[in-house]
């Protein structure tokens, strides 16, 4: 891959995209598991993966097989981020089995990538890492988790120039009639509890500079602070400057 491709790859790998993804053979990351995984049923059709429909799949008339995909919370311990991941339900198992024997709770895990980007062969290897201290799993459990119902993965989108160009800014505003939304669903809620952390976790100081990317996150959180939840203040940044000293 020359230096243009890989940047490519790099930027879209890093922009903003909330699924997280090993491109290349060898590839590995340590992550923790976090929140309940969203399974889904989908055929391999076209070169991608088509959710069935049910009752009324043409997929399914036309006699294509069913898999399984399974969306996790995952948080990436390099990054210090949340994001989904997306496996096959021959992953799934292998991470049912060091779940059962470590808990995912107290320990991080390497997922391995063996396989060429591309490859139909791929396959993930889900290995204990190490256990998480008190205070680790404190700063992970706090996290906001992703909404895996609706969260679609868009790489295929991602990668063809022919539809990149359609694809939403990352950086435009939320839709005003979601602020409007969120605005009243946050005046049922005692401010400090809800609207300021919750504008917090996106270093925003109104609703309306919420990012439309952010706004399963935004829904997310508002939904457990409606059941609640406490919305932990955002972590400070780890290049921040001391201006008391
Ligand atoms: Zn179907």
């Amino acid at each position: 891959m020359n230096g243009w491709d890989r940047a490519k790859e790099l930027t879209l790998k890093n922009a903003g995209g909330i699924f997280f993804r090993l491109q290349n053979d060898g590839e590995k990351a340590v992550v923790v598991f976090r929140g309940v995984p969203f399974a889904t049923e989908v055929h391999w059709t076209g070169g991608k993966y088509v959710d069935c429909d049910g009752a009324a799949c043409e997929h399914c008339k036309d006699g294509s097989g069913l898999s399984t995909r399974v969306k996790l919370n995952v948080f990436l311990v390099a990054e210090r981020a949340m994001k989904i991941f997306e496996c096959s339900g021959k992953t799934f198992h292998d991470i049912l089995e060091v779940r059962d024997k470590y808990g995912v709770d107290a320990w991080s895990f390497q997922i391995k990538r063996s396989g060429a980007a591309g490859s139909t062969k791929t396959k993930y290897s889900v290995l204990p890492e190490k256990q998480l201290t008190a205070d680790e799993q404190a700063h992970i459990n706090a996290l906001p988790l992703h909404n895996l119902e609706a969260a679609h993965d868009d790489e295929e989108e991602a990668t063809s120039p022919a539809t990149s160009a359609r694809r939403p800014d990352p950086n435009a505003p939320i839709a005003p009639a979601v602020v409007t939304e969120f605005r009243s669903r946050l005046r049922q809620l005692p401010k400090e509890k809800a609207y300021y952390p919750i504008l917090g976790a996106f270093g925003c100081e109104r609703l309306d500079e919420i990012r439309a990317a952010d706004e399963a996150m935004a829904r997310s959180l508002i939904e457990r602070a409606e059941r609640g939840e406490a919305i932990a203040p955002p972590p400070p940044p780890a290049n921040e400057l001391d201006e008391f000293a």
